[in-house]
């Protein structure tokens, strides 16, 4: 059986380059990553400007403690440009981010001027001070934006702040998402007895959607082989991932691995974790085939260890795993050795320091602990029981982007 950092190490070493790019508006770039680096075809602010709403002055027109009168020589908005030069014993009305004229280099914010007529009086004032130098932003032929990154809405206006409005980012990959088990009903249609509704082919689409990913649903396929087999195949020709969930355990009637391993490979199919602990992985056509457990924590779970790393990979990421913090159990945790083990847990700030409890049930069945829940805690293989009190690993749950 594989371990967790073993089972990941194996399926980003399969996955060669990230899928094509494409060319978008920057208005659907959103959670897109760049296939090259954005570099800055001007500097950012163009021009030296005001921070405030003041008076623009040249720093030899500043007393050095007295105070002084300067004949205000115009008015300038943001989006003008002043024409001439101010000259000695002069100040400009300026707003902020109109460009400073010639010979200015300092501004006094309204607040602290006295304003008669068209005279200004001012103060003492550090030279240099309020103005916005030109390119403290983003200096021309700089890299703003790496290849590899997640656009948010800050990238995103970094890049129109260069007028830019159209980028080169890597296609989203396409996941074929099937669910599989005659007991699996489609929510919004009747129930026979026995059936329970899918849950599972719902949290792996919002989990694909929120990893960026394109999904392709095929359905709910019965235990049958045959049937299997034909929409394995169909998935296998439409898709860069195929995911399923459900039947790859050791039931009678859990054919997803047998299936995988007459129209494909299997690498490995076994995990030692908890929950999840069967997870079929390897290749079908030429996709990449994930055979995720039927339990939905267990899926979810499997999916964020897994499949969300190889997602990220082959959309171009250059990060591919969430950040994990330390947290003191509030609680006794029971743990086996030589597995890496998984619990739901809350993770909240208290009293000064960060604090751990488990939701509650921790059955790989209880998708509601998955609800309740903001993190998972992550118990490594070589850990015992775990007492109140301990430092354990908590992975927060990922936020969309
Ligand atoms: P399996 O590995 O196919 O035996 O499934 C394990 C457990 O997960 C069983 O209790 C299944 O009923 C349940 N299960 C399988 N697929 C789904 C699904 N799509 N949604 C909710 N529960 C499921
Ligand atoms: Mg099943």
């Amino acid at each position: 059986m594989i371990s967790v950092r073993g089972g990941q190490e194996h399926i980003l070493a399969q996955l060669a380059a990230p899928v094509p790019a494409e060319v978008v508006p920057v208005t659907r770039a959103l959670g897109r990553v760049p296939a090259v680096d954005v570099k800055a075809p001007f500097d950012v602010p163009p021009a030296d400007n005001s921070a405030v709403d003041g008076y623009a002055v040249g720093s030899a027109d500043i007393p050095s403690a007295d105070t002084r009168e300067l004949a205000v020589v115009g008015d300038l908005a943001a989006g003008a440009v002043f024409g001439t030069a101010i000259a000695a014993g002069q100040a400009l009305r300026i707003m902020t981010g109109a460009p400073m004229p010639a010979g200015a280099d300092t501004v006094y914010p309204q607040e602290i001027v006295e304003r008669a007529g068209d005279r200004v009086r001012v103060g003492p004032l550090v030279k240099g001070a309020n103005v916005r130098a030109r390119g403290e932003d983003v200096e021309a032929g700089g890299i703003v934006i790496e290849a590899g990154s997640v656009l948010r809405p800050q990238e995103i206006g970094l890049i129109t702040s260069l007028g830019i409005w159209q980028l080169e980012v890597h296609r989203r990959p396409r996941v074929a998402l099937l669910s599989t088990g005659d007991e699996v009903a489609e929510p919004g249609t009747p129930r026979r007895p026995g059936q329970i509704y899918d849950a599972n082919r719902f949290t792996l689409r919002g989990s694909i959607e929120q990893c960026g990913g394109e999904v392709l649903d095929l359905g709910i396929v019965p235990d049958v082989r045959e049937a299997l087999v034909s929409r394995l195949r169909e998935a296998a020709g439409m898709a860069d991932v195929v995911l399923t969930s459900g039947g790859v355990s050791v039931g009678v009637y859990d054919l997803v691995k047998d299936v995988l391993a007459e129209l494909g490979t299997i690498d490995f199919w076994q995990v030692a974790m908890q929950p999840g602990r069967p997870l079929a992985f390897g290749r079908l056509g030429g996709t990449t085939f994930f055979g995720l457990p039927g339990n939905p924590v267990a899926s979810l779970l499997a999916f964020m260890l897994f499949v969300r790393p190889a997602l990220y990979k082959l959309a171009g990421r250059r990060r591919l795993f969430s950040p994990m913090w330390q947290a003191r159990t509030v609680e006794r945790l029971p743990k086996k050795t030589g597995r890496r083990e998984f619990k739901r847990g809350i993770l909240a700030y208290h009293d000064g320091a960060w604090e751990v409890r488990t939701t509650g049930p921790q059955g790989s069945g209880i998708l509601s602990s998955m609800v309740a829940g903001n993190c998972l805690i992550v118990l490594e293989e070589d850990r015992g029981d775990v007492a109140a009190g301990e430092l354990v690993l908590v992975e927060p749950f990922a936020d969309p982007l």
